[in-house]
């Protein structure tokens, strides 16, 4: 690992004050291991900005002694963007105060480095809604979530990160700060550059504030059904917005084998329908009266059930059983991690492609390792799936560990002959950057690698992911 040049160091030091900077080596060590811990990463230097002022002396600081840098917001990145690879980190957890809320406008300005729930509720207590939901909202930053166009479990009907931006603040890589905080749902003034920013993990600029887009509240109700398979389950999703529209704000598919996973995992949880099919579908209906909600997802799953697609359910009679849905749904990535070694990817097919993808992806990876086993759960609404492979801990003769290069290439290109990508939700970061640059248009590649050097020409931010230059 480079040290930065001193003469960089102490005008850090001078600039950030005591609070906004540290050499201690537990704390580097802690924003070097992401959530998971699954990499690690080094660094020489953190550094903490409290203010837009700050971050952008600090870029040009960095830009004149050619120091590269990794922003990061909570480190839940999942995908090996937001570590470190020698790289300083500048974090903006510090940057974390709701600038301001025009409920009138729907919209809301919050600094990159506050987590997500501060923007739910910030929302809630002015009588709106900021949907974004995922398991990592406790922790996931604005500033991240943004930077990794997040999804999670709304997308259906609220759209990714993406979607509900109507404004940036961002300190470009020469240290020059881009006002963009515009309101506007309406300004054809050009390239909409805070598209740039989304999805581009921190190599084009460190985002210092959002105005986010803000909805009516609404309440929910929610169904917990079983189905037999997973051509039910699709044209199940299609029945439910045929009679509940745009109300439908999350459809989840959940294998039985991954409810008997957490059960057994988790202390005190309960299946709530107890069945031998091998699908589980979790699914919302949100509207401004619950009752109405409550009635529309009757309304479908009686037509459901008369189809015969769904086989057995049961729409939460109040919201602790709903949130009891939701907590199997939310615990399975870490009881996942109890039951042995599996290899993971965040895929997504169109959702027509769902059956056929799974059935021959599926054999494809059984004629290597006959004895895989597959977690397959996910956003089935937007054709998003988290296809895991995975190989008990108790296998007397484990094998899987020795064939992950083989099956990552299985899972991508069944995925890319099914129309699909190979990164749904989490990103490229390091982890998806060379496959990506193998198997999307060169055309592509060239244009984001244009992006990249005429943003940043000394290529200080966040280099070497999303796409090598
Ligand atoms: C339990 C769990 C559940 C999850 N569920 C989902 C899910 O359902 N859907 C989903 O999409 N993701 C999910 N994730 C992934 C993760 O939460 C997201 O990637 C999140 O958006 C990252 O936010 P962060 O603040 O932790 O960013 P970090 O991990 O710190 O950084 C992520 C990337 O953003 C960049 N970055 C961070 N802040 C800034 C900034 N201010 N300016 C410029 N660049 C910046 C970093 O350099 C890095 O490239 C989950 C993660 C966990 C641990």
């Amino acid at each position: 690992m480079t040290q930065p040049p001193a003469a960089f160091l102490t005008a850090a030091k001078d600039l950030l004050g005591p609070k906004g900077w540290s050499e201690d080596p537990e704390r580097l060590s802690e924003v070097s291991t992401p959530w998971r811990g699954t990499f690690t990463g080094e660094t020489p230097f953190l550094a903490r900005p409290a203010s837009t002022a700050e971050a952008a002396a600090l870029v040009k600081l960095c830009a004149a002694h050619h120091v590269a840098m990794t922003p990061q917001g909570g480190n839940t990145g999942l995908v090996d963007a937001g570590t470190p690879h020698g790289e300083i980190v500048v974090s903006m957890t510090r940057m974390n105060t709701v600038r301001s809320v025009d409920p009138f406008n729907n919209s809301l300005v919050i600094e990159a480095g506050a987590p997500l729930v501060t923007a739910q509720a910030a929302a809630e207590e002015a009588g709106r809604l900021f949907p974004l939901s995922l398991g990592s909202e406790g922790t996931a930053t604005i500033g991240g979530l943004i930077s990794t166009n997040a999804g999670g479990v709304n997308v259906l009907r609220y759209g990714m990160m993406r979607d509900l931006i109507l404004g940036l603040e961002v300190v470009l890589p020469s240290g020059e700060v881009w006002d963009g905080l515009s309101g506007l749902r309406k300004n054809n003034t050009g390239y909409d550059l805070k598209h740039l920013f989304a999805g581009a993990e921190g190599t084009l600029g460190l985002i210092t504030a959002a105005t986010l887009k803000l909805f009516p509240q609404v309440q929910r109700a929610s169904a917990w059904v079983c189905c037999d398979s997973t051509e039910d389950v699709v044209a199940l999703l299609a029945l439910v917005r045929q009679h509940a529209g745009d109300t439908v704000t999350s459809f989840e598919i959940i294998p039985v084998n991954a409810v008997d996973m957490v059960l057994t995992d988790v202390p005190g949880t309960r299946d709530p329908l107890p069945s031998a099919l091998p699908w589980r579908v979790l699914m919302e209906v949100s509207m401004v009266d619950e009752t109405h909600a409550r009635a529309a997802l009757e309304k479908a799953l009686e037509a459901a059930f008369a189809q015969d697609l769904v086989k057995d359910g049961v729409v939460a009679a109040s919201k602790a059983q709903a949130q009891s849905f939701w907590h199997i749904r939310e615990t399975i990535p870490l009881s996942k991690r109890a039951y042995g070694t599996a290899i993971n990817q965040d895929i997504a097919v169109p959702v027509s492609r769902i059956p056929a993808f799974i059935d021959s992806c599926n054999a494809a990876v059984l004629e290597i390792v006959p004895s895989a086993e597959f977690v397959i759960f996910g956003h089935v609404g937007d054709g998003n799936l988290h296809y895991s492979v995975c190989e008990p801990a108790e296998a007397t003769a484990p094998v899987l560990k020795a064939h992950v290069a083989a099956i990552t290439r299985i899972i991508f290109d069944q995925t890319m002959a099914h129309g699909g990508s190979i990164s749904a939700e989490h990103g490229v970061g390091r982890l998806k950057r060379d496959e990506l640059a193998r198997i999307r248009p060169p055309a592509a590649t060239e244009a984001m690698r244009a992006i990249k050097k005429a943003l940043d020409p000394l290529g200080i931010m966040n280099p070497g992911r999303v796409v090598s230059v």
